[in-house]
């Protein structure tokens, strides 16, 4: 779709001469996706201040078939040394991306491009990938949706039960939301029962769902390679007064973290605002990570929403909001949502039920 990539690759142009270089090599897989709608593993692109008339795209014999459909507006260079082959024909000033180069890359890159100068340019597609277009954000939207529709026809058809291992649960959760349009899953879900709930990122095992036990659920889609990310905590059976007493406390730290985000709003600040309703309650201490980061074709990517990010949201931008109390060796709760940084109010794209679900 030359369409949506002429003018990311324009804008990138900008940054590259507002930097002072002639051209960029790019050799992060993702940026190139970005620019180019490239989907294979092997691929570099440098790209020319001047325009796509100068600009090359090299990827090995491989991918030269599919090269030709997805990449049919750039001059093709066929090598399977990609960012070397580039390298070896750069001019002029040519900025690299320094945040991706290993020291052993950097160094033979930097032998065969005799007759350019490489600098380092870390960051510059990732700063335009900080701000999604309307079809990145369909893109999250649908990734969001394979995820509420997974998680809603596992509820429906009884697949959440006492008995059941977190790895039954999680495996099943993920055939569904294959079934429902995913890609793959967007990272190794989790799916924690008991006082398993109580590690944030806690893998699934063979431990067995049992009434009056929290089951969290963090999982994610992928649509267009483009992610989701939710969490869901429930309650097996009946809800004691200490779970649901954490719950509402969660649930309103996510629902303050959430009305503080708008375009303008600094990182940390919304952090502080979610968090302050944890520390307000005594649990401070037990809400030990940041309360949201950006998704898109990484499943976390800038912007950073934790106590020391100190950037501002923009109108576009995909992130999540997160809060969770942890009580070591008794249980957790966290709740999680992906939504798009809209004026003045947020768009929510997870839209499972947020009350406390007793199933
Ligand atoms: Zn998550
Ligand atoms: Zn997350």
């Amino acid at each position: 779709m030359p369409d949506l990539h002429v003018p990311r690759r324009d804008a990138l142009r900008e940054l590259v001469r507002q930097a002072g270089a002639d051209a960029l090599l790019v050799t992060n897989l993702l940026n190139i996706r970005y620019l180019t709608g490239f989907t294979g593993s092997n691929a570099a692109l440098l790209l020319d201040a001047e325009g796509d008339e100068r600009t090359l795209f090299c990827t090995d014999g491989r991918y030269v078939t599919q090269a030709g459909a997805e990449v049919p507006d750039l001059e093709l260079v066929d090598d399977r040394a990609s960012a070397a082959a580039l390298a070896k024909r750069a001019r002029g000033r040519t900025g690299f991306e320094s945040h991706h180069v290993s020291v052993e890359q950097f160094e033979a890159l930097k032998t065969l491009a005799d007759e350019a100068e490489l600098v380092r340019l870390p960051g510059l597609a990732e700063r335009l990938r900080l701000v999604k277009d309307e079809h990145e954000i369909d893109a999250v939207r649908r990734a969001c949706a394979a995820a509420d529709a997974a998680l809603a026809g596992l509820v429906e058809r009884g697949g959440i039960r006492p008995g059941r291992t977190e790895l039954e649960v999680a495996r099943e959760l993920e055939n569904l939301m294959l079934d429902h349009g995913s890609e793959a899953r967007s990272f190794e879900s989790i799916v924690a029962t008991g006082a398993n709930s109580a590690i944030p990122h806690h893998r699934p095992t063979g431990a067995v769902l049992a009434a009056g036990d929290f089951l969290k659920l963090d999982f994610g889609a992928t649509v267009e390679g483009y992610h989701s990310d939710m969490t869901r905590t429930l309650v097996l059976g009946h809800a004691a007064d200490w779970q649901r007493e954490l719950y509402e406390l969660v649930a309103e730290a996510q629902a303050e973290g959430t009305a503080a985000v708008r375009p303008g709003a600094v990182t940390k600040e919304v952090d502080k605002t979610a968090r302050e309703v944890i520390e307000r309650a005594g649990h401070g201490d037990e809400f030990a990570h940041g309360l949201g980061h950006g998704v898109g074709l990484e499943i976390h990517e800038a912007p950073n929403l934790a106590k020391k990010g100190d950037g501002t949201l923009a109108a576009g931008m995909t992130v999540t909001v997160e809060p969770g109390v942890y009580l070591a060796g008794r249980g957790g709760v966290r709740i999680e949502d992906t939504l798009v940084v809209r004026d003045p109010a947020p768009e929510l794209l997870t839209l499972s039920g947020k009350e406390l679900v007793v199933v």
